[in-house]
């Protein structure tokens, strides 16, 4: 745990007692100062309870009392759609919003590290797609180079739940845009911006929002070195904005499919080939095509990303690549469970928009594709000038039926169910082929998440490769 530092004998309201809410308070007990815990939801309240926290109604006259903070989880909305009420009523009352990741900015070491020969770095990512397989890479490569690290924020484990970095650690964090609109100290070594899409648009009444709850990741204190997808106008107007020129090389800017040639320092990945190029000279390149765990364009910008931030920390090439060659991808996205005659089997149960899935389907050359469930709005029209690499669909989930009406001209059959669908797909494929689920749809008509739908497809293909 990350006792949180500077607030010892202050009284501070945490609402929210998931996951993030609860290590929130437990931090900052352990750190010298009241959590004083609220969640609108009784079942919530009751597991704070368990764990002797000290709950504290906010609706109370006197509630607000001597409070010098409020620390808000992740997943309240505290602007749009509507104004929280909780969030309102401190901000009135001109108590400081916080949230976890900005108690652990603050609280980070320092007078612990008096001992240390190499202070312990932060490397944070943020951006609409590929924040987790970034981050899982960053993580594995420093693992596999023989550094210290630990993955935290929004995968791995909550940033003050992690044990506290040691002599020349690193700490990984995945940071989502609910996390960088709050957080009030945003402190990293490196930060990373993938991509911009859009994504929770009520959340933040916009792209202007989203972008600017992103890009707070680069100014709240601001890091030392930004690696910056610069293939949407966001990413390269944020470039721009954090340089003095063109050769100020404190940031790294990075492309999959664009050459970058800049005088700068730039990673770009374009037909299966990693290049960096500093100063105007060629200083690495890895082969990327023979990498079973980043199959993709999108794997292949998620890997400039990672190779741009591990070397702003100083690894070298070769030592990066060794990594690449051992990463496995993370489960659910792009996820190899195996192969057999000449057939792979791959799981991107997390492709649950039809962007993520055009990505995913563009990764392969020949796909037996695995599709439906819950689809949102607009069906799955979009991914029209997206199946040009599909052999033929099984079409799974409640509504299978009417999916398949969707998919036109394109061969297809109706399965239903996971079983039916990856033994039919499977029985049909031929050698080059690839078995893909990527459902373009949520899980929720069968399962309980996408991580039970990806294990249920897992499960069925391990059988047949038994
Ligand atoms: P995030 O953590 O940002 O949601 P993930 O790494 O979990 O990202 O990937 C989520 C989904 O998006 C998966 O279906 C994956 O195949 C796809 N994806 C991964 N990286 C990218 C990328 N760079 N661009 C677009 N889609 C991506």
């Amino acid at each position: 745990m990350i006792p949180v530092l500077g607030m010892e004998g202050a009284r501070v309201v945490v609402l929210g007692l998931g996951r993030t809410g609860l290590a929130a308070a437990r931090a900052l007990e352990a750190g010298g100062a009241t959590a004083l815990c609220w969640d609108d939801s009784p079942e919530a309240r009751a597991g704070a309870k368990a764990e002797g926290l000290t709950l504290h109604d906010l609706s109370r006259r006197e509630a607000w009392e001597g409070v010098t903070a409020l620390i808000v989880s992740p997943g309240i909305p505290h602007l749009y759609p509507e104004p929280n009420r909780w969030v309102a009523e401190a901000l009135s009352r001109g108590v400081p919003v916080d949230n976890d990741i900005g108690l652990f900015f603050r609280s980070l070491g320092q007078s612990a590290w008096d001992r240390f020969d190499v202070a312990p770095r932060v490397i944070a990512v943020t951006g609409s797609n590929g924040k987790s397989t970034t981050s899982a890479l960053i993580q594995h490569c420093l693992e596999e180079a023989g550094r210290e690290s630990q993955l935290a924020g929004n995968i791995g484990r909550g940033v003050l739940d992690i044990d506290p970095p040691g002599d020349g650690g690193f700490v990984v964090l995945e940071l989502s845009s609910y996390h960088t609109e709050l957080a009030r100290s945003l402190t990293p070594d490196v930060a990373v911006f993938t991509n911009l899409t859009p994504d929770h648009l009520d959340r933040h009444a916009g792209m202007g929002g989203y972008f600017a709850a992103k890009r707070r990741l680069f100014s709240e204190g601001g890091p030392d070195r930004a690696v910056i997808g610069v293939d949407e106008a966001e990413g390269r107007f944020l470039a721009g904005q954090l340089t003095e020129g063109a050769a100020d090389d404190r940031v790294i800017r990075v492309s999959s499919g664009s050459k970058l040639e800049g005088p700068g320092w730039n990673v770009f990945a374009r037909k299966g080939f990693l290049s960096e190029t500093r100063k105007g000279r060629q200083a690495g390149s890895i082969d990327l095509r023979e990498i079973a765990g980043l199959p993709g364009a999108h794997n292949h910008q998620n890997a400039a990303a990672a190779y741009a931030a591990l070397r702003a920390v100083g690894l070298a090439p070769r030592v990066i690549e060794a990594g690449f060659q051992t990463f496995e991808g993370l489960p659910h996205r792009s996820q190899l469970v195996g192969a057999r005659d000449g057939v792979r089997f791959v799981n991107d149960s997390k492709a649950t928009n039809v962007d993520s899935a055009a990505k995913a389907l563009a990764a392969f050359p020949k796909v037996r594709w695995i599709v439906g469930g819950q689809v949102k709005d607009g069906g799955l029209g979009a991914l029209h000038g997206a199946l040009g690499s599909v052999v033929k669909a099984y079409v799974i989930g409640r509504r299978a039926r009417e999916i398949a009406l969707e998919l036109g001209d394109l061969d297809h059959a109706v399965c239903e169910t996971m079983e039916k669908a990856v033994r039919a797909a499977a029985a049909e494929a031929q050698p080059g082929e690839t078995v893909l689920l990527a459902p373009a749809a949520a899980s929720f008509d069968q399962y309980d998440d996408f991580e039970a739908r990806g294990d249920d497809f897992v499960r069925v293909a391990r059988e047949i490769l038994a």
